[in-house]
């Protein structure tokens, strides 16, 4: 197998990376713990109740990425998302007349993931969701949970946020210094489906503070069920402070909140016959990231054949995921 990478992650970064390297004719191996593709831009469907619990939408400011998004939005794959938003304070909200525009996938933000693992597709490269790597030596050889190993690979490439990567890479290898101090928050999300439409004067809303710090009705995104969706992100202080708490908990304290925010739209209260669901991400964005000091937006080693990207790598949000597995894949190929 020797000549074959192996990527370790199905994110935006590392589809991003495969397709670059299968498109230049390069065998390459993906693996992800997850069941599918997209990483922290997935997406849960409750009944006709669809939720983006993840990322909400992305901007694209950078020309590579730009092009990407007009072919993705050409295709169908993405959208324009142009809801009603502003912020949310004491119970007024105030719009904002910004001209941000926003995108999102369609029928829900994992459609990027699921065309770039298109795109990157080649039939001499595997797939394999579902299967969590736990151990990585040199060589480069990875062993996953079931204690399969898998390789020799000539190269490889992780594009997990960086506490996962630092308890992957092998301890001895140069690239546990770009990792050090990279850090992310926590984020809970709460999603909830509403047997009826409820009637407030925004789609979306930044929230400065108290427990939840971003609201979004689903159902307003292009190509949405019409169900009423409903995604709340709580704050990451108090993420953090609720980190080992059961869904169930996390809930029941959300949803309390989530009743308050709504209050002044909701005429009998709140939750009248709803259902709600948590979900954790452990590592939902980069707090301090080495964005600034890494000067590529990626880190290769080529004596080790190693590389790291991922949005920890440049300004931590799906652009930068992309971006960082671009530019990272162009100079592996720069220098075969
Ligand atoms: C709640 C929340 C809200 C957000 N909002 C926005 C937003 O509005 N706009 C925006 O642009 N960005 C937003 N983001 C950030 C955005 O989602 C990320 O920047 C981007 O998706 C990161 O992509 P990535 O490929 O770098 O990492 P990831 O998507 O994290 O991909 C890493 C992959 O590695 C896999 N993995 C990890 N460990 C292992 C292992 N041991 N073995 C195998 N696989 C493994 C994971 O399953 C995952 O699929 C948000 C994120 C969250 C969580």
């Amino acid at each position: 197998m020797v000549g074959r990478t192996a990527i370790v992650g199905a994110g935006i970064a590392g589809l991003t990376a495969r397709q670059v390297l299968t498109a230049a004719g390069m065998d390459v191996d993906l693996f992800d713990k997850g069941r599918g593709p997209g990483g922290r831009t997935s997406r849960r469907g409750i009944d006709q109740w669809h939720f983006d619990h993840g990322a909400q939408y992305f901007t694209a400011r950078a020309p590579e990425f730009i092009q990407a998004v007009n072919r993705w939005t050409e295709e169908g794959h993405t959208a324009l998302w142009e809801p009603r938003i502003g912020s949310l304070m004491d119970g007024e909200f105030l719009e904002s007349r910004g001209s941000v525009q926003r995108f999102v996938g369609v029928p829900g933000m994992n459609q990027v993931a699921k065309r770039l693992l298109e795109e990157g597709s080649s039939s001499s490269g595997s797939t394999s969701f579902e299967t969590t790597i736990t151990t990585i030596r040199p060589g480069w050889f990875l062993r996953d949970t079931d204690d399969v190993e898998y390789g020799p690979y000539e190269k490889l490439i992780v594009t997990t946020p960086p506490a996962q990567a630092r308890a992957l890479v092998p301890q001895e290898s140069s690239a546990q210094v770009p990792l050090i101090g990279a850090e992310a928050d926590p984020c809970w999300a709460l999603m909830v489906a509403l047997d009826e439409p409820i009637d407030t004067p925004f789609d979306a809303a930044f929230i400065r503070d108290g427990s939840i710090r971003w609201i979004a009705r689903n159902n307003s995104k292009p190509g949405r069920p019409d169900a009423e969706s409903w995604v709340f992100h709580a704050d990451p202080v108090w993420s953090d402070r609720n980190i080992e708490s059961t869904p169930q908990e996390v809930v029941d304290e959300l949803t309390a909140h989530a009743g308050d925010l709504l209050k002044p739209w909701l005429p009998e209260g709140f939750p009248p016959g709803i259902r709600a669901v948590a979900h954790r991400w452990r590592y939902a964005q980069p707090r301090s990231f080495p964005g600034n000091t890494l000067p590529d937006d990626f880190w290769w080693s080529p004596e080790e054949n190693l590389g790291l990207c991922g949005d920890w790598c440049c300004a931590g949000r799906v652009e930068g995921a992309y971006l960082s597995g671009l530019r990272l894949a162009r100079r592996i190929l720069d220098a075969t």
